[in-house]
């Protein structure tokens, strides 16, 4: 390759990376990847098994079944992959929304370039995760390092809109609270000549909001600041979507599947933003306990660094927000503590790993979310009285008080000596907690 006819490069617009803690190698990539694969093939004909044993007039899995299962499978693994790489491809453009909307340029025009040597990106350079693989995490004309955060991010985008593709539509809602799983529109044969229009809503709006909350989790890693008039149009517009779709808040009183799903009522309108705000505003009050705790306990020294392996939040309230808002406050509630488990897990793997990376409370709550809405279903009718679910109870709070006192000593005990504030000015503690330069 000559300097004269410059090879295109392969680089989206790269952020900084100064702020960055280590990237993952390629071997976390290839990680990453090959798991997100694996689990879009295997899903299919794991759930299509599980399906047969399950039918009762079947008795065992008999060799004709097997047989008739295959065109379900092949079916089920086809959509697998087709939404595998449709996420994967929003993934990729999720990374340009992370770069471009803190500098307040256009996340549609413009095409994506080298920021070095500027040569713009051809398509099959940019392609999702096999992209950055094939030129093993450089440009192609410049030979500048491409952070492995794009791939991954990539990668655990195809995963989790692949997942709950499973979890949720493919199941015919099986992880959803307060409705019957059905049953009937669930399966892939099932799905296509008889879809739930229900269901696949509230799939769409789901995987919308784990995308919102991974971007502004993103944008929080890379210590930016995220631009307040784009926050509050995501919110207006998770609001609005259940005044026209109310089968969106499946927690919503009296709400049966099928019933008023083309017909907005006035009264469904009204429980819907009820819902919606009544979340958002729990949200709104859990985000800011949890800022205050965590921004108290992870101030830091001068350069905002704790020796703790989270960061303080800077729109984890936004987006306990948007969660009170989607999933309503129980769920709202629900995320909550397992976002404060996974912030013990993390602190807890973190001391015992050394160089283990430091997260900002924001993508933890990315994961947080995900895990929930997997679990929703599960997690209120098993623990009862003790989650919030439909009938929630003064007992519900419980687990929510406990995790934010059990985070609050872990965290007290495990910042080690050497890392707590030695000098004049860091010692300060009525300094508040800098931003990661
Ligand atoms: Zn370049």
């Amino acid at each position: 390759m000559t300097a004269a006819e410059p090879e295109p490069g392969v680089i989206p617009e790269t952020p900084e990376r100064h702020s960055q803690p280590a990237l993952p190698s390629r071997s976390t990539v290839w990680a990453v990847f090959l798991a997100a694969v694996a689990m879009a093939v295997l899903c299919p004909a794991i759930d299509t098994l599980v399906w047969v044993m399950s039918q009762p007039s079947r008795g065992f899995v008999r060799h004709e079944s097997v047989l008739e299962m295959l065109p379900m499978v092949g079916a089920g693994s086809l959509i697998a992959i087709w939404l595998f790489v449709f996420w994967s491809l929003i993934g990729s453009f999720l990374n340009v929304v992370v770069h471009r909307l803190p500098l307040g340029e256009s996340v549609v025009h413009g095409g994506s370039h080298c920021p070095r040597c500027s040569s713009p990106i051809k398509w099959h350079d940019n392609l999702p995760v096999v992209g950055w693989l094939r030129l093993k995490g450089r440009c192609r004309s410049c030979d500048l390092p491409i952070a492995a955060r794009y791939p991954v991010v990539e990668a655990i985008c195809a995963g989790v809109g692949t997942a709950v593709y499973f979890r949720e539509l493919l199941s015919g809602g099986a992880n959803l609270p307060q409705r019957t799983p059905d049953f009937l529109h669930s399966g892939v044969l099932r799905l296509v000549p008889n879809a739930s229009p229900d269901l696949i809503g509230l799939y769409l709006y789901h995987c919308c909001t784990l995308c919102v909350l991974l971007v502004w989790g993103l944008i929080a890693w890379d210590g930016r600041q995220l631009p307040g008039r784009s926050a509050v149009r995501v919110l207006l517009v998770a609001v609005g979507l259940p005044l026209l779709f109310p089968s969106l808040h499946p927690l919503a009183l009296g709400w049966q599947p099928g019933r008023g799903e083309h017909l907005a009522t006035p009264a469904w309108l009204l429980n819907g933003l009820g819902v919606s705000l009544a979340g958002g505003l729990a949200g709104l009050l859990c985000g800011l306990v949890l800022n205050r705790l965590f921004g108290r306990l992870l101030r830091g020294d001068a350069a905002g660094r704790s020796g703790l392996p989270l960061r303080p939040p800077q729109t984890l309230g936004l987006g306990l927000m948007l969660v009170g808002i989607v999933f309503g406050w129980q769920g709202m509630l629900g995320t909550t503590v397992l976002l404060l488990v996974a912030c013990l897990i993390q602190m807890l793997v973190w001391s015992a790993v050394i160089d283990w990376p430091e997260m900002p409370t924001e993508l933890v709550l990315v994961a947080a979310t995900f895990v929930h809405l997997c679990l929703w279903r599960q997690l209120t009718t098993s623990l009862g009285p003790w989650w919030p679910g439909v009938s929630p109870t003064l007992a519900c709070l419980a687990p929510a008080v406990a995790m934010v006192l059990a985070v609050s000593l872990a965290l007290v005990a495990i910042t080690p000596a050497s890392h707590r504030p030695t000098s004049p000015g860091a010692a300060d503690l009525d300094h508040r907690g800098d931003q990661p330069a």
